[in-house]
Formats: structure tokens, sequence, C-alpha cells
């Protein structure tokens, strides 16, 4: 590994000319001083430049800019993300109809050697003209020789072309995988839809499995496009001033792309992992419990999954969907076989983090993490729910009370609230109720789980401020909108204390690292939450060290 040298690790960095929002109790600074990687001080340039023995080597002024500390995505899928932006582009903003569809994936083969695999990434079937998600027939207009994926927007899974079905002898007479399941004509045959645990039979006979853990978008590379994926990604998260994320499911396929990364001195992110619970018996067999790795890249937990997405009208209500009341979504797990996964991580040691969305799949978790509580006592695990889009009052406060963390995403009611609304009816204006939980004293924490929506903190800051959809409706009632100064906090600490990194990252305290971003714009200006929303990032700092710059 890769160490510091003694002069680096003395190396001094006064920061003055601007205002420092340290998300200290103190809030304001007007200068920083940093030793080698970490914060030393936050206060008057006089006390900096004291703090520093007067031993300055290297100065940043910030010429009247505003400094914070590095935005924590604590929920997201860099590999992923990479991938898909090396993918076709069938995002809705992109095609509108199958047509459209087919025409991106030709343009984008053209780009590709003769025998890769063509993917596209983001299509969502409910906003293509047709309404439907495409069949094999559609995409064997793309190519016939060789494999076509279009993977839908929520990951949960997509469409092949016929040729993937015979190669990867996808019949009629293929049962249903178990957690997965395989579209079908209504005489039986395979239509080219592959979802969740389905997905398995795409990686191939040495691949990633994920069974009924959840979705299967583990797709391989060689080595060396897969770390293309990951740099690509990072770029992205540091451009938008994304200093630590939380891997929200890592299987093989992401810890070997991170350790080459860091091997080669190309991973700047911090990075934590949460392994997924498809690998819970690997792990525990590997005796792997609490947090393993450094302050660049650990394991920090288990990422489990409760019910489905709300994108997909596969999270789980009991009633059915009031678009659909024959649809009820699905759980991955009953009950008692989910609560039995909690226990065992939460016996380990790990932290564990699990997507839910419905009622009903927020109150499974809860239930399970208070049975594992109860049977282990552990100061402090911060068990999370990931996506938490829709908690009840009650779950809210249970939340506090067994000391679980929320992990949202604001950028997803912005772009789909209005098909939430469609979804589910009147209780989709409850989503992402970030107001409720801050009033109760439950923590939270904002991401982007990428690739859902792509790394924009400030986006998803203004998002939780105004609770407007991107057509316009404004969700819910004023109590569930988050003040900015609460939404920038829950993007840089509320981040870090979800990943137990509070005392390295996510504030400007004296110890923490100097990872940080400048920005042109005044965050904490609320005037303007569309100008907010669309604010850039003018430098990016981690570890004292500058790695991304607007102007480079
Ligand atoms: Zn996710």
């Amino acid at each position: 590994m890769a160490t510091t040298p003694a002069a680096q690790q003395d190396r001094t960095l006064l920061v003055t000319g601007g205002t420092v929002h340290t998300l200290t109790p103190a809030g304001r600074a007007e200068a920083l001083a940093v030793r080698g990687e970490r914060i030393v001080h936050a206060g008057t340039a006089e006390e900096c430049g004291a703090a520093l023995d007067g031993r300055v080597d290297e100065r940043l002024d910030l010429g009247g800019r505003q400094l914070m500390p590095g935005f924590v995505d604590a929920h997201c899928h860099p590999v992923m993300y990479g991938q898909n932006l090396a993918w076709a582009d069938v995002r809705p903003e992109t095609v509108a109809d199958i047509d459209a569809l087919v025409a991106a994936l030709r343009r984008h083969a053209e780009g590709l050697r003769q025998e890769a695999p063509l993917r596209g990434f983001g299509y969502e079937h409910r906003r293509l003209a047709e309404g439907r998600h495409p069949t094999c027939q559609d995409l064997d207009r793309v190519a016939t020789d060789r494999e076509v994926y279009v993977m839908n927007a929520s990951g949960h899974g997509g469409v092949v072309n016929t040729y993937t079905l015979h190669k990867y002898g996808i019949t009629a007479g293929t049962p249903d995988p178990v957690g997965g399941r395989i579209g079908r004509t209504a005489s039986g045959e395979p239509n080219g839809e592959l979802w969740d645990g389905a997905c398995d039979l795409l990686t191939g006979p040495d691949g990633v499995k994920i069974t009924n853990h959840g979705p299967n978008f583990h797709l391989d590379d060689p080595a060396d496009i897969m770390r293309g994926h990951l740099l690509r990604a990072q770029q992205t998260f540091l451009a938008a001033g994304v200093t630590t994320i939380g891997d929200a499911q890592a299987s093989r396929r992401e810890l070997s792309t991170y350790l080459r990364a860091r091997d080669a001195g190309d991973l700047r992110m911090r990075t934590s992992v949460y392994l997924t619970s498809a690998l819970l018996d690997t792990a525990l067999d590997l005796g792997l419990g609490s947090e393993l790795g450094d302050d660049q890249l650990r394991i920090q937990g288990v990422k489990l999954y409760a019910d489905g997405t709300l994108g997909g009208w596969t999270a789980y209500f009991p009633e059915g969907y009031a678009a659909d009341c024959c649809n009820h979504g699905q759980l991955y797990h009953d009950p008692a076989e989910y609560a039995d996964l909690v226990l065992r991580a939460h016996r380990a040691g790990f932290q564990t983090a699990t997507h839910a969305q419905s009622p009903y799949a927020i109150g499974m978790v809860l239930d399970a993490v208070e049975k594992a509580l109860a049977d282990t006592p552990r100061t402090d695990p911060r068990h999370r729910v990931e996506h938490c889009g829709l908690p009840t009052d009650d779950e809210i406060t249970r939340m506090r009370e067994l000391g679980v963390h929320a992990v949202l995403q604001p950028q997803h009611h912005l772009r789909t609230g209005d098909g939430t609304l469609t979804a589910i009816g009147e209780m989709g204006h409850r989503y992402n109720p970030a107001g409720l939980l801050q009033s109760a004293g439950t923590e939270f924490a904002f991401s982007s789980d990428a690739p859902v929506a792509p790394p924009r903190p400030f986006e998803a800051v203004a998002a939780a401020a105004s609770r407007e959809t991107v057509l316009g409706t404004r969700l819910g009632t004023p109590e569930m909108r988050l003040a900015v100064a609460d939404g920038i906090r829950a993007h840089t600490l509320g981040g870090a204390r979800a990943l137990h990194r509070e005392n390295e990252v996510g504030s400007l305290r004296p110890g923490a690292f100097a990872d940080f971003v400048v920005t042109d714009a005044d965050p904490y200006r609320t005037d303007d939450l569309a100008r907010l929303a669309t604010a850039g990032v003018d430098e990016t700092w981690i570890g004292a060290r500058q790695v991304w710059s607007a102007t480079a």
C-alpha cells in the first residue's frame, strides 16, 4: 500500500479569503488550518496561522468564495454507474418510444467491437410511448448475432434479445429462478424480460449470483474495462463535490475493482462497502464482522432487501396498488427469513443496510432490528433503512428509538414523484418526508443511488426543500419539507454518520480529513432553490489535495 512520506505528513495548508462552512456548532469560520491530510483548526486567519506555528507550505485563497465539507453519498453504486455511463442512454429524457430505443442501441453499436455485448441503461416502460417493456423481438431489430440487453431504470432487471435467450439456454421450459421472474408470452415463451434473480442467468456459469437477495446488476467486464467504469464514475462524483461514498451492494465485482484501483493509486473517493446479503454466509465464514479496512477503503456492512421499487411498482403493499389492486409488489424474503439474516449479521458485528420502501417493508426491518438488539445488545450499530420512502409517523418514532438511520434520495421524488402518486395514490404525497424525520429527531442521510439519479448533492438538497417534482407537482405538506441547512447537513455529516465516519469526514472539525469543496455560490442562500439545484462546484479536495477543478 502507498504510504505518505514524512515531509507530506507534515505539509501545511492555510485556507483564507472566503467563508468556511464547518458543519460544526460554530457554523462558520474565516480560515482553515491543515497539517498533512487533517484539519488542525477552523477559526480566524490569525488563529489558523498560529495553529500551524507560523509555517505555511501552501496557501489557498478562496477569493471570496465558499468552502464546505466534501459531500458524502451514503448510498450509490459507482461501478454500475460507470458501466451504465458507457452503455447506450435509453432513459426517458433521451428516447420517447421503442423505435427510438432501437435506434439508440444501433448507434451505440457503431462504437463497439463486433462481438461485444450491446447494452443500454435506463428505460422506463411507462414513459415509453407504447407504455410497455420492449420485447426480445424489438431488440432483435438491433442485432441477432450478439447479446443485446436494456436495463430498466430501476436496475432490477430488463430485456434481452433472442440471441441472449438462446445463449443462456432460457426457454419456455426454464423455471423462474429463486427470487426472480422470467417474462413470458401468453403461450409461456420467454418474452425477453428478466427480473431480479432471473438476471443470475445473464452473468454466466462463473458470474456473480444474487438469488433472492436483490437485483443482479453485476455483469462482468474484463478487469481493465471495469477499472475504466470506476474511474469514469469517480470523475462524476468528484465533479459534483462528493468525496466519500457508500457502495450499497458489493460483490466480488465491486470489491476487486476497488482493490485494483487502490493498488494503482487511482481510488480517490473514500469508499465504504456494503456486501450483498447473498454473500453473508461467505462473510461470516471468513470471520468478517466489524469494520475492516482503512480511511480509504473499508468493508462496512451488509446490504439486504425487504421489498422492491416504487418506480417498478414492486415495493410491497399488502392492500394492492391504487392503480392496480391485483398488484401487491414483492418481498425478497418472508419476514422470518429476513429477521434471521439481520440477526446473524448483527451478531457478527456488521452494520446492516436494508432496502425498504413501503410502510410494511420498513416495519419488517424495524421488527428485525428490534429482535436483533434484544438478542445481542450492541452500542450504536446504526442499522440503516435504504430509501425509506414511505415511513409512517410511528415508524419514524421507532427508528429514533432503535437508533436506525434512514438513507433517503430526494432526487427520486423529484424525478418519479408523479409516477408514485399514480401508483399508490394519496399515500405518495408522503414520499421522502425528510422534514418529519428531522422534527422527530430520527437520523437520516441524503444520497443519489447513482445510477438511479446522478450524483448532484445540491439538486437533492433543493428537492428536499421544495418537494416539487420535475412536472411541478408539490408533494405533501409543508412540514415534510426540509430546510436547506438541514439538507446540507444530511448530505455531509448525516452521510458520514450513516457510514460511521463522522470523526473523519462530513464536517471541518479538528482531526477530520481536509476533504472539502469550494463553491462560487453560497450554498446556504435559500431564496432561489432552482439556482441551488444547479449550483456547481469549483474545486474538490480530498486529504488536503485538489482532486478535481472546474478549470483544470
Ligand atoms: Zn441502490
